[in-house]
């Protein structure tokens, strides 16, 4: 894996309730900032067909990135194949997180240890 963690928050529209207790641009802006991220991002909803053709377009092979969305599991089975198809792989490219019905600051804490473990080439 090459360089730093690119953090990548998906917001399920805005409108899920799983979210509501999350401040948004706050966690984004302590990440890019607080955090040794290469930067941070958010996309709107990732499972769905514009989401599949953002990663299509954005993933490479080889640079990981930390996912804040929903459960893990789920987040593998939407997004494996779009790794798949730019010649990556999902489990060794992508640390999925769920941050939902988290406050700001256990957001951030996920994203914390998230980007740590991978600072230190431990992932689980
Ligand atoms: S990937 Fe998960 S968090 Fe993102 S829109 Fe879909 S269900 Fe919501």
């Amino acid at each position: 894996m090459t360089g730093k963690p690119r953090f990548v928050m998906c917001i399920c529209t805005g409108e899920c309730p799983g979210f509501k207790s999350l401040n948004l641009w706050e966690l984004i802006n302590r990440v890019r900032a607080e955090l040794p991220v290469e930067y941070a991002i958010v996309h709107p909803q990732l499972c769905v067909d514009d989401g599949d053709r953002f990663w299509h377009d954005y993933a490479k092979p080889g640079v990981t990135y930390i996912v804040g969305a929903c459960d893990p599991k789920m987040q593998r089975k939407m997004f494996k194949d779009a790794f798949s198809a730019i010649g990556g792989d999902f489990d060794q490219q992508v640390i999925p997180l769920d941050l939902r019905n988290m406050s700001t600051e256990e957001a951030f804490k996920r994203v914390e240890e998230a980007v740590q473990r991978v600072m230190t080439g431990v992932r689980e």
